[in-house]
């Protein structure tokens, strides 16, 4: 069976890896500009399963984080470089609410430990270094025989000789009229990339969130969450002023620059989205601000869909 891929970030590379994994498939990753080069490559590295101003627990979290500690593990295998850090991440909380519900999560699933006034750990939580995971998982996937095309898919037709195309594109979906259905938002994300001391000793999460970056003079703090955006480039006027109560945590330390993407976000719930949209064509995207958390899951089930309904490699 040959597949097609548009888009070689979190989506993309998680489903091409399930696909190869099965051994019934040959894929084609088709990416116009580099691995990672949308919202993945950009991504802080926060995974964890309490995301969110509510800090309810993730749907599906724990097969989530089996699937995606799964992926690390073979990218780590793949790249000499630092893919992730499991050490796990500080969440304050910002109201009662919050309080409450993260001392119930920390009695029911024993991952939250209540530190001490308004401070949790996350002990699930881990910081990935986004850009030398999806380069380890990407070189697992060469090795598998997987290939990537880099050329930016203009229309689905000249994907016509493939049994099945998976449209992994991100924010890229909007210029397919096959995605025009669906029930998507799109929000721009701006993170400060600083040089310095981070303020506490491992990622943390409160409004935003400071990111530590596998070193201990470089973070990362963020977001912006822009729903009103003209362009997608970074840009350091709007993210300092957004940013600007996370800078002012950050006394001595430098910004070094600024990075954006553009979230893809399921209107009305936080899952992603999986959806046939024609014959031999599935959308994977809306992976909103818990990409890290949910790829491989889904990517995994998207594999395991289009392989049950053609089982022979051709
Ligand atoms: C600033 C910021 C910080 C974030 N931090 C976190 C975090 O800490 N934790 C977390 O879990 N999530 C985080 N996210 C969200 C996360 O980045 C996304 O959920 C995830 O990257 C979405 O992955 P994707 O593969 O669907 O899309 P993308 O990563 O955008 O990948 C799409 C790919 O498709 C390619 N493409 C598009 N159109 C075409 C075409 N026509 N032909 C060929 N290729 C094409 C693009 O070049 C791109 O490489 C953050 C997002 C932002 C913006």
């Amino acid at each position: 069976m040959k597949i097609a891929i548009i888009g070689a970030g979190f989506a993309g590379l998680a489903t091409a890896y399930f696909l190869l994994e099965s051994g019934k498939a040959r894929v084609t990753l088709f990416e116009a500009t580099k691995i990672g080069g949308g919202a993945s490559g950009v991504a802080s590295g926060l995974m964890h399963p309490y995301a969110g101003f509510s800090a309810k627990r993730s749907q599906r979290a724990t097969q989530a984080l089996a699937v995606s500690k799964q992926l690390l593990r073979v990218s780590e295998k793949h790249t000499p470089k630092i893919v992730a850090s499991q050490s796990g991440i500080l969440r304050s909380s910002m109201n009662e609410e919050q309080h409450e519900r993260l001392l119930t999560h920390a009695s029911e699933f024993g991952d939250v430990e209540h530190l001490d006034d308004r401070l949790f750990m996350i002990h699930s939580g881990i910081t990935v270094m986004s850009e030398n995971y999806l380069t380890g998982l990407a070189a697992a996937i060469f090795r598998m025989g997987g290939e990537m095309v880099y050329h930016k898919v203009r229309s689905l037709m000249e994907l016509d000789h493939f049994d099945h195309v998976v449209i992994a594109a991100g924010f890229g979906i909007k210029a397919f009229p096959e995605c025009e259905n669906l029930k998507v938002k799109f929000l721009k994300g701006q993170a400060l990339n600083m040089k310095g001391s981070p303020p506490h000793e491992k990622s943390f999460i409160s409004k935003g969130f400071i990111s530590h970056l596998g070193s201990n003079t470089r973070f990362e703090i963020g977001s912006t969450y822009e729903r009103d955006f003209s362009h997608t480039a970074p840009d350091m006027d709007v993210a300092t002023k957004l940013l600007r109560d996370k800078l002012d945590l950050c006394e001595g330390a430098d910004i070094l620059d600024v990075r954006a993407g553009v979230r893809v976000c399921a209107q009305g719930h936080y899952a992603p989205i999986i959806e046939q949209v024609g014959e031999k064509i599935h959308v994977f995207t809306g992976l909103g601000s818990r990409g890290l958390l949910y790829h491989g899951l889904y990517g995994k089930t998207l594999a395991n869909m289009i392989l049950s309904k053609n089982r022979i490699l051709t």
